[in-house]
């Protein structure tokens, strides 16, 4: 750390001057916040020097590590040349490197990049450049392909679009002025179905809802928007297998736009590079940002199809060009961090040894399930997507109900799982589980075990 300072000065300077996101400032100290001045390989270090293990990947985005050498070489390297220039109307070397291989690996057809520097503009771009692609096709009987379909516990993100698309009460509801209406398919927490109906009963209304409302709103919808595989700010919740594909082919029937908010599944988080690879499916919009500079840099992509690309194209005059770009568009280091990131993924076969992880930690998590709490309290549900996990901790496990939100146990189970040597923070009472990929076996132990640890010290009969 920079020793000129002491822990008590920072603290009270972070009390008088920052303003933290997702926060409540009334507790934020009495919940012992971490106060971070290092990290190396999976590993955080605060500033009197303990080393927690990186539970939830610094929130969802560090994908091999701290100071991950070839990342930090790469980052290096690109400073002794340039660290930005503007994307508009002009080109550079690190973004045209990184957009011919983002082509190459995601699903066959997505051939054209958009960058920005976060995940809330990467879906963004999709919106807007899917309204416009459909006044530039004359889409919908009249034009009125003008609206978004997505789906109850949806997180895209902050600003106000990505907000529009969000269907989490707790953090959206606020803002409905603002916001533009969507058209909102039911989410799949099946967990939470109504008593009497059986798991199967719940998966089959949900496919028959969205298929209604497709073909209901077919003829105004621009895009479907979802975040394939796992719904993750929204709790951690799944969808069928086979519902990813199924989207496919219902938006392809009813010519909407389907777009893929992979900002947290994308860059092997699925357990392939991409989710939509899991069901062999190619979206019209790819959207990633978290893991793609490794946790590094905020850089974001928007990966489209040749269809939506030339729908843009004509005399300047015409006004058919996409006007929408970030200062920070196709920044230089993030696109070095981004290049070196995909590189460790070649070099190191990181997708090929990601099942074995994977399986790892469902072994692990299954453990989990019968840790004793007070009453019938305790694990409710685990939900596992990939290298990501969702472990939902319930006041009454024969009912479901949940705990009063004042008490704050997830939080509390996460800072108990603090004694063990790890990091985590929870989604309301999901405790959250997103480790580097490139976390070991042991790491994995360690992670479940400080979760367990962290119930029965919160949770002890
Ligand atoms: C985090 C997240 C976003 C928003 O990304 P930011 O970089 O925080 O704007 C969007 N979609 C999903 C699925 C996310 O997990």
């Amino acid at each position: 750390m920079d020793e000129a300072y002491t822990r008590e000065q920072l603290e009270a300077w972070d009390d008088a001057y920052v303003w933290h996101p997702f926060t409540p400032h009334s507790v934020y100290r009495t919940e012992d916040p971490l106060l971070i001045v290092a990290g190396e390989d999976h590993y955080l270090i605060d500033v009197d020097g303990n080393r927690y293990l990186d539970g939830v990947a610094s929130i969802w985005c560090n994908t091999f590590g701290h100071q991950r050498q070839e990342i930090d070489d790469a980052v290096r390297e690109q400073l002794n040349r340039i660290a930005h220039s503007t994307l508009l109307g002009n080109a550079g070397d690190r973004s045209i490197l990184l957009a011919k291989r983002l082509t190459e690996l995601a699903p066959p057809g997505l051939t054209k990049v958009f960058f920005s520097d976060n995940g809330s503009t990467a879906v963004e771009v999709a919106l807007k450049m899917a309204l416009q692609f459909w006044q530039q096709v004359g889409g919908g009987e009249g034009g009125r392909k003008t609206k978004c379909l997505a789906f109850t516990g949806a997180y895209h993100g902050d600003t106000v679009g990505a907000v529009s698309l969000g269907g989490i009460e707790l953090f959206h509801s606020r803002f409905r002025p603002l916001l533009f209406e969507a058209v909102r398919a039911p989410s799949p927490q099946f967990y939470r179905r109504p008593s009497g109906q059986t798991r199967e009963e719940a998966e089959l209304e949900f496919v028959e809802t969205f298929d209604r409302l497709v073909s209901l709103h077919a003829d105004e919808l621009a895009v479907v928007v979802m975040e394939p595989g796992m719904q993750g700010a929204g709790g951690m919740i799944t969808y069928p297998d086979g519902f990813v594909a199924h989207a496919r082919e219902v938006t392809r029937r009813h010519d909407i736009l389907l777009v893929f908010d992979e900002v947290a599944m994308g860059m092997g988080r699925s357990g392939a590079m991409f989710a939509a690879e899991r069901e062999n499916v190619t979206p019209d919009f790819l959207c990633v940002a978290k893991g793609l500079t490794g946790g590094y840099l905020p850089l974001a992509a928007t990966l489209t199809t040749e269809r939506v690309y030339e729908a843009f194209l004509g005399r300047p005059e015409e006004g058919r060009t996409f006007f929408h770009g970030h200062t920070y568009t196709g920044n230089a280091l993030g696109c070095a961090a981004a290049l070196a990131v995909l590189d460790i993924f070649e070099r190191d076969s990181v997708i090929e040894k990601l099942p074995a992880k994977i399986q790892k930690l469902s072994n692990e998590l299954e453990r989990l399930r019968d840790t004793p709490g007070r009453a019938d309290a305790g694990v409710g549900d685990i939900r596992q997507y990939g290298l990501a996990a969702g472990i939902e901790l319930v006041a009454d496990r024969s009912s479901r109900r949940g705990f009063d939100p004042a008490e704050r146990v997830g939080m509390q189970v996460c800072r108990a799982a603090r004694e063990a040597g790890v990091f985590l923070r929870p989604l309301g009472d999901v405790i959250v589980i997103m480790p580097p990929l490139s976390i070991r076996d042991d790491e994995i132990e360690t992670l479940v075990g400080a979760v367990e640890h962290g119930i029965q010290k919160v949770l002890a009969p």
